[in-house]
């Protein structure tokens, strides 16, 4: 039937019941191992069975009727001898798949001594080797054999005791596994014997061959019943009584295939704890051992079979998982950031340590779990660059996002540049935080931190370039506002020259300035500048101001304005009377000392004008004079020489200038009287 079974613990879907039933010789008459018994162990179907499998063979003399009966009991396909011929057929060591049972039944070459001459060497080796791996033995002899203890089966038996005890001698000691069930089927059982007697004189048989063995001394206490099971049966004969052995031999197939009989052959204290996946490995390796005659050590062969298997389990999940990893590599160096790769490579290393666990856990529990963590060393290698890469990724995209949002929140009009920055920052680092924890896997001994920690410098580097740029945008939105605040007044004041004139432009320019230094006060507090850097900003204002109003003074007394002003002047003084009504000169008129008056009236505002320097000391301006110093950037500013409008030699240039102006207005005063008389 098919269905779930469980056993030794085992969840196993039994195999289909047509699994092949192909036998393979594993051992040939050159006593070689077969190199195909593991697809031959998946062609039947066994390979994924693990532990829910059952192994048996058969010793016994030649031509004693075994693998007939193997045939009949198991389904399997052993040649049988032709009774025509009466030669033997099995030679070596053959394997076939039980027919509908999950069972690996090995029919081993007769073992009389005459079938191979005197070898005693393969008898041996056989006894090993089966031994090692089967569960049940079935020991298989005529009745008229019973009780003949000089025959060959005493002797095989004999061997078979020496073998177990170097296999399993100590196994036993410690309590653990190794037990076998000795299975006696006695053929051709007329009947006037009962089973009973054959039973007990065998049994007296076998414990005196137990006896007879040279036992090591630390083992000497133990007892044949410490190894073996036995069982006893016997079987009618196939000619003779055929119905009678056909029916029994049901009976019999019946222990081996029904696990609810009450006398089920395969206990699981017989199983011999190779999973069926690592059985070819396993067997091939005792078959070698035997061969070159060392001693079969147990132990160190399933720990070898345990490291060949894990290997191979570890490597195909390990490759399964490449496979899978592969596809994310390249967008990964390709600097994406891939949506979703933690949790990706967090299943593929699951799916792996699931696989390799599945099949690799049955296997001995040191070895398994060392190759584990190596296989896990394997897999967060592979892992370890795309977390890597990804973080990378994500702290470029993440630094990228922050500039962004930066500039479009300093793009409007009102906005507190602390809480763009503060905002973007928070956004910044939370996402690549998000990021970096979904990458994570987890027990992998990986951190994000010191990415996170470069990322928070390169941002304060960028908020920092920001804020530098923001200053300087701010700063020069003040200086035009300056310009533009002092335009007018300075315009005014210098059209209209009186000895308060400078105290009124450095009263304005004043109240301008301290108004920008409070603006840029305001704004600065928002952008989080500090002490140092307000004290360098302000600076810098009070010279770009000063510089400007400077600037507005020079266009005022630039030569033609100044000449035009200077003359302005003149014209008010000389062409209009004191109640600014134009002059008629009249050939009386003083024209001589009132052109004098004017014109030194005139001549004294080129020392007003030539130096800002106000009446009242207090509104005096002044700023640090600065060296030049081509490291510092810094030009040579000279504050004294600012307040100098123009030198002396200018100042002479001017005058001299004026007096030619001022001479010709003379003559033409003069002129105008003389027209006056001529008319
Ligand atoms: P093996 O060499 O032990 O494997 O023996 P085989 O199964 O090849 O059988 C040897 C011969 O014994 C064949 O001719 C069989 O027909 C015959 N044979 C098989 N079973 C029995 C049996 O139960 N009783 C008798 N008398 N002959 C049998
Ligand atoms: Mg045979």
């Amino acid at each position: 039937a098919t269905g779930t079974a469980t056993v030794n613990g085992h969840v196993s879907v039994s195999s289909p019941l047509n699994g092949s039933t192909e036998r393979i010789q594993i051992v040939d008459e050159e006593k070689k191992f077969t190199l195909d018994l593991g697809a031959q162990i998946e062609k039947w179907g066994l390979r994924n069975e693990g532990f829910a499998y059952n192994i048996v063979s058969v010793f016994g003399s030649q031509s004693t009727g075994k693998s007939t009966l193997l045939n009949r009991l198991f389904g399997t396909t052993f040649d049988v001898m032709d009774e025509t011929k009466r030669q033997q057929t099995t030679k070596g060591i053959w394997m076939c798949r039980g027919k509908d049972m999950s069972v690996m039944v090995m029919d081993v070459e007769g073992t009389d001594g005459r079938e191979r001459g005197e070898d005693q060497d393969f008898e041996r080796k056989s006894a090993l080797f089966s031994l090692a791996s089967s569960e049940i033995l079935i020991v298989n002899l005529w009745e008229h054999q019973v009780g003949l203890y000089q025959g060959a089966n005493m002797g095989l038996l004999k061997t078979v005791f020496e073998v177990n005890l170097g296999l399993f001698g100590k196994k036993a000691k410690d309590g653990t596994s190794g037990r076998t069930l000795l299975l006696f089927v006695i053929r051709d059982h007329i009947g006037q014997t009962p089973l009973a007697n054959l039973q007990a004189t065998l049994t007296a048989d076998l414990n005196r061959i137990w006896e007879s063995l040279s036992k090591p001394t630390d083992l000497k206490d133990l007892k044949l019943s410490d190894y073996f099971d036995l069982a006893f049966t016997a079987l009618p004969h196939k000619i003779l009584s055929a119905d009678k052995f056909e029916s029994e031999v049901q009976q019999l197939r019946t222990r081996f295939a029904d696990k609810s009989s009450p006398d089920y052959l395969f206990k699981p204290v017989y199983h011999k704890r190779i999973p069926a996946d690592g059985v070819a490995f396993y067997m091939e390796g005792i078959w070698e051992q035997v061969q070159t005659n060392k001693d079969l050590d147990l132990p160190t062969q399933q720990e070898l079979l345990a490291q060949f298997r894990c290997d191979e389990i570890s490597a195909v999940a390990l490759s399964e998982f490449n496979e899978q990893a592969k596809s994310q590599k390249r967008p990964v160096e390709a600097g994406k950031v891939v949506e979703g790769l933690g949790g990706m490579m967090r299943a593929w290393r699951t799916d792996a340590l699931t696989r390799y666990d599945r099949d690799a856990s049955r296997y001995h529990k040191g070895v398994y779990g060392r190759k584990r963590a190596d296989l896990i060393a394997a897999l967060d290698s592979t892992l370890s660059p795309l977390f890597l890469g990804q973080l990378k990724n994500l702290h470029k995209s993440c630094l990228v996002a922050f500039k962004k949002e930066m500039l479009d929140g300093l793009r409007g009009e009102s906005y507190s540049f602390a809480d763009v920055v503060a905002k973007a920052r928070r956004r910044c680092e939370g996402n690549f935080s998000e990021g970096a924890k979904e990458a994570l896997v987890e027990d992998a001994d990986w951190s994000w931190e010191d990415e996170l920690q470069l990322l928070q410098e390169e941002v304060g580097v960028v908020a920092d370039q920001c804020r530098k740029d923001e200053t300087k945008k701010m700063l020069n939105q003040i200086e035009r506002n300056i310009k533009k605040q002092i335009s007018e007044p300075v315009e005014l004041h210098l059209s209209r020259p009186s000895k308060g004139m400078w105290d009124e432009i450095l009263q304005t320019f004043r109240e301008v300035l301290s108004k920008a230094e409070s603006a840029y006060l305001s704004k600065a507090k928002s952008f989080d500048c500090t002490e140092e850097e307000n004290t360098v900003s302000l600076a810098v204002l009070r010279k770009r101001a000063w510089l400007a109003l400077r600037a507005k003074i020079d266009e005022q007394t630039a030569d033609q304005a100044f000449l035009s002003k200077l003359r302005n002047h003149f014209e008010e003084r000389f062409r209009y009377d004191e109640s600014g009504v134009p002059r008629v000169w009249k050939p009386d008129d003083d024209i001589d000392s009132a052109f004098k008056k004017a014109k030194d009236q005139t001549l004294e505002l080129v020392p007003l004008y030539s130096r800002i320097s106000p009446e009242d000391d207090s509104l005096a301006f002044s700023l640090p004079s600065e060296s030049s110093d081509s490291l510092a950037g810094t030009d040579e500013f000279d504050f004294e020489s600012t307040l100098l409008v123009f030198s002396e030699t200018k100042a002479v240039e001017l005058t001299n200038k004026f007096r030619k102006d001022a001479d010709a207005y003379y003559v033409e005063a003069k002129r105008s009287t003389v027209s006056s008389v001529a008319q």
